[in-house]
């Protein structure tokens, strides 16, 4: 096998769900949160709750490789304040920690936001010295930055400012990036036909280079292309069509990673699996 798909699946009750969630589903790869994404705090992981995730990663066939998670919404590693940058780089520094906890060895994330307070290449350098930090504390763990639709101040929409970030990251070893297709349609890369698609990605490789892909959103888009607007459909529901999907499932550039559905409805993240396998 050379594809590896899932979703982002609840981990309510303890990280320890994730995995049995991800079977339900028929899932190969798997995200989830490692705590409340909307809270700063978490209690950290109990031994139990670790040592059963691992078990049952185990049972259950999942090869850390293809898992995932995603960090809360409210770290904003480019925060143009110092106090509150340092609140986000402390919690981003906890999830990272988390990972190491549980084996996992990727972590990904929205780079950050300049909140119209400081410039695009000022927000990505403070983006960059927040991985340094983190990964300065921790080991085995890379930090995946997601591409971003562009929204608002959001940071991450150009496969420019992914490379500046990364080229002011010092452990080149342990940075990747997660491409996430709609927010890839959002940002105004057309993606959705096969001219666009070969185009897309031969700049991605120029750019950014593929050696850094660590992981796929797979999503189709409510939103037109350089919208801007971050709103995932299911696959085949909104505007993308099948042809990108179709292009990524035969791509052997998208094998051995992580293709996560993050689409709207859960109850069709099994048979949106089965189609995506199909395409093959
Ligand atoms: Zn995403
Ligand atoms: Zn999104």
């Amino acid at each position: 096998m050379t594809k590896y798909i899932g979703a982002h699946i609840s981990a309510a009750g303890g990280v320890e769900n994730a995995p049995v969630n991800a079977h339900k589903i028929g899932a190969t790869a798997f995200a989830f949160f490692t705590k409340n994404q909307r809270q700063w705090k978490a209690s950290p992981l109990t031994e139990e709750s670790i040592e059963l995730f691992k078990q049952r990663c185990e049972e259950l066939g999942f090869n850390m490789n293809y898992i995932m998670p995603h960090d809360s919404y409210l770290i904003n590693l480019g925060h143009p304040k110092e106090e509150a940058r340092t609140k986000s780089r402390n919690a981003f520094l906890d999830e990272m920690q988390r990972c190491e906890q549980l084996n996992i060895n990727r972590l990904n994330f929205h780079p950050g936001s300049h909140l119209n307070k400081i410039d695009i290449d000022a927000c990505l350098n403070r983006i960059a010295e927040s991985i340094n930090i983190a990964l300065d504390q921790t080991q085995g763990v890379t930090a995946v930055i997601e591409n971003t639709a562009g929204q608002g101040t959001n940071m991450g929409h150009t496969f420019e400012q992914i490379a500046h970030i990364i080229d002011k990251v010092e452990d080149k070893s342990r940075v990747g990036v997660c491409i996430d297709t709609a927010h890839t349609l959002a940002a105004g890369y057309e993606i959705r036909t096969e001219e666009g698609f070969h185009k897309t990605f031969q700049s991605f490789e120029d750019i950014v280079g593929f050696k850094y892909l660590k992981g796929m959103h797979i999503n189709d888009s409510k939103k037109e292309l350089g919208t801007k607007v971050d709103r995932h459909d299911s696959i085949g529901k909104g505007v993308m069509g099948m042809t990108l999907f179709e292009l990524i499932m035969k791509d052997e550039r998208f094998d051995k990673m992580p293709l996560i559905l993050e689409t709207p409805d859960q109850e069709l993240w099994a048979d949106e699996i089965k189609l995506l396998y199909k395409l093959k």
